[in-house]
């Protein structure tokens, strides 16, 4: 409402303005006019007080603008009324001058603030606008004025400064009007009434110099639309935002500014090459001009390339370096890898460190990404701090830091160089969330002269990857060998792509006896991989490269459903019992698939399997890193009856706590623990506790990796509920399952249980 008022009245005010400029013209009468800039001048006074109060704008503006009113309105009133005394002329002429420092200065700060231009640059450009129009100036008024007057000279000299400054100031208008993205009205505003002052200036001094006759009139009336002007700049609402920073057009004004430029050059030297000088003064005023004219545009110039090249700089060294940590990145890594290479015969072997810290995914995923930066940023702080002058650290990627070791002699400079490294995160790293403790893993190479340093960079890569694979927080030196293991694995990775199409994977099943009756209760389906070659691959081998390079969704959809069709055909025979369950391995990968629980819920009814006779094996890794997917789904799966077992209980790090947010109906004792059963008390006691507590929780337990009677023996004693293992049958083709079924049923070992059972 107070705004649209405010819109309407400085609209209200222009018009008025325009209005009484244009009675200025018709009257022509030097007292009315002198009153209608009185009462121009009244109404500035009133605005302003209203617009301190309502309209609010930024307050060093305000006051700018009050400065510039008093001044220049003191300064008309007195040269109107002062005689022709030189000494009260100085009173006026300073204070016009005043009035266009104030006005520059105080737009340059508005461009700044609000299109963010360099000031420097503007007021350069306007520079050489003022020094081209000086030349105008010179010989539209200047020189006219000094030959009609007898004013002294220093009168008129300042008044041709201050007709050059206010060209500053329509340049650096023009600059804000035209490298703004939305004008607002006030910006319009004070346009017209800096446009206004101008011109009134100019039509001022035409008079002086006997050029226009009717000049004062028509001064007078732009002074009015100025003033007016100004009045609805600092009513209209927009003013508040004038100094606001705008967001910045993506095309400069740049062509309108070269042509202003280019305009004040030529123009000055068509008009001198056109007129002749009037007199020596004359002359000697044109060459000094053009030699100010020239030095304007060399000092731009300079300025000009002397931005471009710290421009330059600034931006080479953004490309090389890290933009979280402030260390160099890979390019300059490799850049100080190779100079150190190059100088190496004289300097000593140069070695690099490929520091990785260790599940750095956990951090980012349960602290969330800003946390995992500031990590970073601390680890890049500890390096920098316990690395010695002669080695440059830098960010290679992610979470992985390259130390260059240019001087390294021998070889266990670059692996003590290590060890401090491993041992400087031993203390916790300080984050705003908290204390962090980090662990790192290490590879170092070391050159041989003749490896470039992408090469060292990938060879202390894979001598990481092997400190990783050996436990982590440790430190691993490359050797050829590495490289081999590594391109196997590549073999790998890539024939395991096909190796679902080219049906190279199949399925052999494990029988689970319960122990309560001696019978096959279930069994545990294990896949086997035949190369084309012949070779087979071991799952322990190929699954964790199938879960890294996702091959094990496929895969184990496939399993799945091959795992149940082959159920649901031995119970169709009737090789086994109705009710019994198949368990398929799943590995953490499928369960964070949002797809798992409808694609095992499809498997089921495509198999024609009841839910509950399906048993999802998982690992404890499951449930420490990211759970909160993997519980949904298994919750959605046990809701519907399938159930879930933890494999190879005991050797992870699962919690009691986990357990019991995870749906879980079994727990599978790893085979290490097994094997102990009968010779080792350690282990002997761990599983009667597993067993014990599986039973207070109301979980089944299946022994894994039964090889000898005696451990069967010490099972069945103990209460566990279940046994797998080679004593009582190899993993076999589905077609042979019927056999292991029968070969169980008549298992010697398996007597007393039968007996017991009454069976
Ligand atoms: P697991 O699930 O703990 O499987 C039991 C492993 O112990 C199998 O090895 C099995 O052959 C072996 N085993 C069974 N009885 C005995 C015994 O008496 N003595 C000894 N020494 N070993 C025995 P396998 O088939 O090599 O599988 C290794 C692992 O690979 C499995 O451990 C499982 O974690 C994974 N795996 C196998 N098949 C699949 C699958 O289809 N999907 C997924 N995700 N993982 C699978
Ligand atoms: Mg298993
Ligand atoms: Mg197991």
């Amino acid at each position: 409402m107070a705004s649209s008022v405010g819109a309407r009245a400085s609209l209200g005010l222009l018009l008025l303005g325009f209005g009484l400029a244009a009675a200025t013209v018709a009257a022509s009468d030097g007292r009315i006019s002198g009153w209608i800039y009185l009462g121009s001048t009244l109404q500035l006074a009133v605005a302003l007080a209203v617009s301190w109060r309502v309209a609010r704008p930024d307050r060093r503006i305000w006051a700018g603008l009050l400065v510039v009113v008093v001044l220049s309105v003191t300064g008309q009133v007195l040269d109107r009324s002062v005689g022709e005394a030189a000494a009260t002329q100085a009173a006026p002429a300073g204070m016009f001058l005043l009035v266009q420092l104030v006005l520059a200065s105080g737009l340059l700060f508005i461009s700044w603030r609000r299109l963010g231009s360099d000031p420097v640059s503007v007021l350069a450009d306007g520079v050489i606008v003022a020094a081209g129009s000086w030349f105008l100036i010179w010989w539209w008024v200047l020189q006219p004025t000094i030959a009609r007057s007898d004013d002294p000279w220093w009168v008129t000299a300042t008044a041709g400064v201050t007709l050059s400054v206010s060209s500053i100031v329509l340049f650096t208008l023009a600059t804000i009007l035209f490298g703004d993205t939305d004008r607002s009205p006030a910006v319009w505003f004070v346009a017209v009434a800096i446009a206004g002052a101008a011109s009134g200036d100019v039509l001022w001094a035409s008079g002086d110099a006997g050029r226009i006759a009717a000049a004062p009139t028509w001064a007078t009336a732009s002074y009015v639309v100025s003033l007016f002007a100004a009045s609805a700049a600092f009513v209209h609402p927009s003013i508040r935002t004038l100094v606001e920073r705008r967001p910045a057009l993506r095309r400069r004004p740049i062509a309108g500014r070269l042509v202003v430029t280019t305009l004040a050059l030529a123009v000055p030297v068509v008009a001198l090459s056109l007129t002749d000088p009037v007199s020596d003064t004359d002359r000697w005023i044109r060459t000094a001009s053009v030699v100010a004219l020239a030095a304007a545009v060399t000092a731009r110039v300079g300025f000009t390339v002397r931005v471009n090249a710290r421009m330059q700089r600034e931006l080479e060294r953004q490309a090389r370096t890290d933009a979280l940590t402030g260390l160099p990145n890979r390019a300059l890594v490799a850049e100080q890898l190779t100079a150190a290479i190059v100088s190496s015969p004289s300097s000593g072997t140069p070695s690099v460190l490929f520091i990785d810290i260790d599940r750095f995914k956990n951090i980012n995923d349960s602290l969330g990404h800003q946390a995992g930066d500031d990590v970073l940023v601390a680890v890049a702080d500890r390096l920098r701090r316990v690395l010695p002058p002669s080695c440059s650290v830098g960010r290679i990627s992610g979470d992985e830091f390259a130390v260059v070791n240019a001087g390294g002699r021998a070889t266990d400079g670059a692996t003590a160089l290590a060890e401090r490294v491993v041992a400087c995160f031993h203390e916790p790293l300080a984050v705003r969330q908290g204390d962090v403790f980090v662990t790192a893993s290490i590879g170092v190479a070391f050159s041989d002269g003749t490896s470039s340093a992408e090469d060292l960079l990938r060879q202390a890569d894979t001598a990481m990857y092997r400190a990783k694979q050996s436990g982590r927080n440790c430190i691993a030196v490359f050797d050829a060998s590495m490289l081999e293991r590594a391109s196997a694995r590549l073999a790998i990775e890539t024939a395991l792509h096909r190796a679902l199409e080219r049906r190279e994977v199949r399925l052999v099943h494990q029988p689970i006896v319960d122990l309560a009756d001696g019978g096959v209760s279930g069994f545990e389906a294990l896949m086997r991989w035949e190369r084309e070659d012949g070779t087979s691959v071991s799952p322990a081998e190929f699954i964790p490269i199938a879960e890294e390079t996702g091959t094990i969704l496929p895969l184990g959809s496939w399993a799945l459903l091959e795992a149940l069709v082959h159920l649901r055909e031995w119970i169709d025979q009737g090789a086994c019992r109705p009710g019994a369950t198949m368990s398929v391995n799943v590995s953490p990968r499928q369960l964070h698939d949002p797809a798992f629980a409808a694609s095992v819920e499809e498997a089921l009814r495509r198999a024609g399997v009841a839910p509950t006779q399906l048993w999802i094996e998982v690992t404890e890794g499951v449930m420490l890193a990211e759970p909160e997917p993997a519980v949904a789904a298994l919750r959605r799966l046990a809701h519907a009856g399938v159930r879930v077992a933890v494999d190879d209980f005991g050797t992870g790090y699962s919690s009691l706590s986990l357990l019991r947010r995870f749906p879980v109906h079994r727990l599978k004792i790893d085979r290490s623990f097994v094997s102990g059963l009968t010779s080792d008390a350690n282990a002997s006691t761990l599983v009667r506790t597993i067993v014990a507590m599986s039973h207070s929780l109301e979980l089944d337990t299946v022994a894994e990796g039964v090889e000898t009677a005696e451990q069967l023996g010490a099972l069945c004693a103990m209460g566990c509920s279940g046994a797998q293992g080679y004593l009582l049958s190899h993993p076999v083709p589905p077609r042979s399952v019927p056999a292991a079924i029968a070969a169980i049923a008549g298992h010697p070992d398996l007597e007393p249980v039968r007996r017991t059972s009454g069976g």
